[in-house]
């Protein structure tokens, strides 16, 4: 039997599809369409995104296929132009900027080296669930049909999730009164590449007038978005998400935008596609119900300023995919999946509220934030699956916090550093140990003995200051040469417990807390 149906295969099916195979878990991804979406929605992809692939392993080819956003140009009532670039150059990684449909297509391929297909022209029409399993019936475009019953079922099935109408879960919220327009069109102008634009005239007590232009890899080709005149929103529907059954906006819709907005009337030329699009702020009132769970879209919908949609729901499945695989290998206890929810929905909650408010002041309130679209600081601390031992610290990352980069750390034998990413890249949790000279012997005694009580995959990594440590039996040991794990992490709280999304699960003063051995007991049930 295979484990687990993941429904939909956008951005967030094929990484929950291709985590839970990382893991070791073997899945069926189906898709309702014959074919990919053509169109681009997502472009925006944040340096959180960034270091979930670094994980998965497929970051450089993703970058390969982007180009980095640089910042943004903006044109408020015709006056000049004012330019702010984001500088992130002190995180490991930028904002990429890459076609939606790229994203899949890539993610896909990726997929395919675990020898996952996604299963197209087959839709879930519905679910039934008991103690024993959950058992979907799928509908083939060619008119055959499945019955078919997995221990857990994902919804990755997009806003108008079949799942979540399946399991009845309220998706509270409302729609937003304007009908939008996209088109992927040639701009000639003299924006540097990699500047976004975004063109505003305020109005009072309604919707701006407006033009963005998002650049795509291709030099001169933007997405362009922007609210429909009423004479063409009426061609569009009600509901969220692309109106690809309605007419798109013709160039010279676009150019007639972007003209009574941009001082110098850029020239639009080569539009390659266009269409409708609305938009709804919603949010899931639970993400799971017995064995099946929600993800991306199909939790949580809203604006797409900032950029956030498609990160969050990859993030989504990146929690997931690792607590799934424990719990189906019988490492962890099923509860486990219950900090799924309370870890993720948060996240989405704020997300809704966070591009309602931008959208709706439409800029004027914005104090520059660089980190807020980032998704760096998202932090887990305070939820029930999270336990923070070390007591007031005043540096470095607390319990729930995602676990930092550091650099230069070296290892005996090894020609060259490592980043921690590196030392952290993987499927297990790991525990990082700041370590004095003579605790090497009694970490390699210690590792043994919690190897002996836990069926959770632990490794243990020792960071050491001084030189001449040696490697020890069961712990690999890195020289922090630059000091960077002792100002990134601080020097009080000892250990840190990274689970596999790199979250820090537990922290304390010293591995021989005995909150360490409480909160793997936890885990495992
Ligand atoms: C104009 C625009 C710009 C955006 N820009 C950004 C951005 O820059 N950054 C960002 O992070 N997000 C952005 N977003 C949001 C982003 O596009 C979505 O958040 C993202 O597509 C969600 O991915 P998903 O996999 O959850 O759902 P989807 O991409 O909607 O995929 C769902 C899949 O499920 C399939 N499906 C549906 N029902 C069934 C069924 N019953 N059986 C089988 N399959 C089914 C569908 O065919 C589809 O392939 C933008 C959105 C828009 C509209």
């Amino acid at each position: 039997m295979v484990d687990v149906l993941v429904v939909g295969a956008g951005p967030v099916g094929l990484t929950m599809a291709a985590e839970l195979a990382r893991h070791g878990v073997r899945c069926r991804i189906v898709d309702r369409l014959e074919k990919p979406s053509p169109y681009c929605r997502a472009i925006g992809v944040t340096p959180r995104t960034l270091e979930v692939w670094d994980d998965m392993g497929i970051a450089r080819e993703m970058i390969d296929a982007g180009l980095w956003i640089e910042g943004l140009r903006s044109i408020i009532h015709g006056h000049p132009p004012n330019d702010a670039h984001q500088d992130l150059s002190d995180l490991p990684y930028s904002q990429l900027g890459l076609p939606q449909y790229e994203t899949e297509r890539l993610l896909a391929r990726h997929l395919g080296r675990f020898g996952i297909t996604v299963e197209r022209g087959t839709g879930l029409h519905s679910l039934q669930q008991d103690e024993k399993g959950i058992s979907a019936r799928l509908e083939r475009l060619d008119g055959g049909t499945e019955n078919a019953t997995f221990r857990y079922v994902i919804g990755c099935d997009g806003a108008h999730s079949t799942v979540r109408h399946a399991l009845g879960i309220a998706f509270e919220g409302e729609a937003m009164p304007m009908t939008f327009m996209l088109g992927d069109v040639h701009v000639a102008w003299d924006l540097p590449r990699g500047m976004a634009l975004r063109a505003l005239r305020l109005v009072d007590n309604a919707a701006p007038d407006m033009f963005v232009a998002i650049p795509l890899p291709e030099p001169g080709r933007y997405r362009v978005s922007m609210i429909a005149p009423s004479e063409l929103a009426q061609s569009g529907g009600s509901d969220h998400g692309i109106q690809s059954e309605a007419r798109g906006p013709g160039l010279g819709d676009i150019q007639a935008v972007a003209d009574s907005l941009i001082p110098d009337k850029p020239r639009l030329s080569d539009l390659r596609w266009s269409s409708m699009f609305r938009i709804s702020m919603r949010l899931a009132a639970q993400y799971r119900r017995g064995r099946a769970f929600l993800a991306g879209d199909a939790a949580h919908i809203h604006p797409p300023t900032g950029g956030q949609g498609m990160n969050t729901g990859i993030q989504d499945a990146y929690n997931l995919a690792w607590k799934l695989a424990l719990v189906l290998g019988g490492a962890a206890s099923e509860k486990l999946l219950d900090s799924y929810e309370a870890e993720r929905r948060p996240v989405g909650a704020d997300v809704v509220a966070r591009t309602r408010a931008a959208n709706e002041s439409h800029g004027r309130d914005a104090k520059p934030d660089r980190l807020a679209d980032t998704q760096v600081r998202i932090s887990y601390n305070g939820t029930a699956w999270i336990q923070d031992d070390a007591g007031p610290v005043d540096a470095g990352p607390v319990a729930g916090d995602r676990a930092p980069d550091s650099t230069g750390l070296r290892r005996q034998g090894v020609g060259f550093p490592v980043r921690l990413f590196d030392v952290l890249r993987g499927t297990e949790h790991v525990l990082l140990v700041h370590l004095g000279r003579e605790e090497a012997p009694d970490l390699a005694a210690f590792t043994r003995k919690i190897s002996s009580r836990s069926r959770i995959p632990l490794r243990i990594v020792g960071i050491v200051q001084e030189e001449g440590v040696n490697e020890q039996a069961g712990i690999a040991l890195y020289r922090d040469v630059e000091n960077s794990v002792a100002h990134t992490y601080g020097s009080v709280a000892a250990a840190f417990l990274i689970r596999p999304d790199g979250y820090i699960g537990w922290r304390g003063k010293s591995y021989r807390d005995a909150g360490l051995v409480t909160y793997l007991d936890r885990i495992s049930g």
